[in-house]
């Protein structure tokens, strides 16, 4: 397995493989690899014959200096699992090679950057879309994996890969979860016992959404407040939102469509602060 930091020589590596025929799957990380990274490199072995990893911790996507500080950074434990995943190259470059002096080109999201975790992030899909852009043209993959877990940045990266005809077809891969249904999520290790216990909430108020959901006269209303009495019952949980949306628009819904529930796909999404780190989950509620 390859270690590439330099942009033009991922690029040539990527070149060089697909002279030879080979399809390149993509995925795309900041590192601290876990069991839902690996789900996803799997998943990109299944679509293409070659698989590139990235672990990079991009500084522009961030809104808090102290989360970019404190973000896991376990490189040599990364790329060991790289190498037992069976990824050809991991691409790890520096920020001085992403933003060199004089960087000044920035991608802009569209509206559906605006939905959901954007008014409390400002800029940060601006963050992400123009790192993915930077990413895609230094791999040249055919197809990039996006874990389901961030539903609107997997949403938002598909609309920039139509959009600027980057040719990448992005798949979106479904979450993966501990035993007691949390969410992977690089930022667990930063939760003490207590709030790891207390977080079962998160997973649990998804459950009481997609009961509510199924029940008789169900409404976005009665959904969201079915999630919400959950987390409001566990005192190390501080909610920023609970939102029932349209899975492909990305905005809050009032109805669930005709009267009929199931008619719109619509999903769940939840913040939630345990002291200073915030987790995120979704679910599809009206789902088989
Ligand atoms: P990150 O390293 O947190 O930026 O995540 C890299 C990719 O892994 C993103 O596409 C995430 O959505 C995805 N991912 C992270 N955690 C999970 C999970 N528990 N299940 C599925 N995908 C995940």
């Amino acid at each position: 397995m390859l270690t590439i930091s330099d942009p033009a020589e991922m690029r040539a590596w990527s070149q060089a493989r697909a002279r030879r025929g080979r399809s390149i799957g993509f995925v795309p990380t900041m590192g601290a690899l876990h069991a839902g990274h690996r789900a996803l490199i799997d998943d990109a072995h299944d679509r293409a014959d070659d698989v590139v990893v990235s672990i990079f911790v991009n500084p522009l996507q961030f809104n808090e200096t102290a989360d970019f500080n404190s973000y896991p950074r376990p490189i040599d434990h990364d790329v060991a699992a790289c190498e037992a995943a069976g990824v050809a190259a991991v691409y790890a470059p520096t920020a001085a090679a992403m933003y060199p002096e004089g960087f000044q080109t920035r991608v802009v999201p569209g509206a559906l950057a605006d939905q959901m975790e954007g008014p409390g992030r400002p800029g940060h899909f601006e963050g992400v879309v123009t790192v993915v852009a930077k990413l895609f043209g230094a791999v040249r993959p055919d197809v990039a994996i996006f874990g389901q877990k961030d539903y609107q940045q997997f949403a938002i990266v598909t609309a920039l890969s139509a959009d600027l005809d980057l040719g990448v077809d992005i798949i979106g891969h479904p979450i993966v979860r501990e035993r007691d249904g949390l969410a992977l999520s690089s930022r667990n290790v930063r939760l003490t016992p207590a709030q790891r216990a207390a977080a079962i909430c998160v997973p649990g108020s998804l459950d009481a959404a997609r009961a509510a959901a199924l029940g008789a006269d169900s409404s976005p209303a009665s959904v969201r407040a079915a999630a919400v009495a959950v987390i409001e019952r566990e005192p190390l949980a501080r909610l920023e939102y609970a939102t029932v949306f349209d899975q492909r628009s990305l905005v809050e819904v009032d109805g669930f469509g005709e009267g009929q529930p199931g008619a719109a796909p619509a999903r769940i999404a939840v913040a939630v602060w345990f002291g200073d780190v915030r987790l995120i989950d979704n679910r599809e509620l009206f789902e088989t």
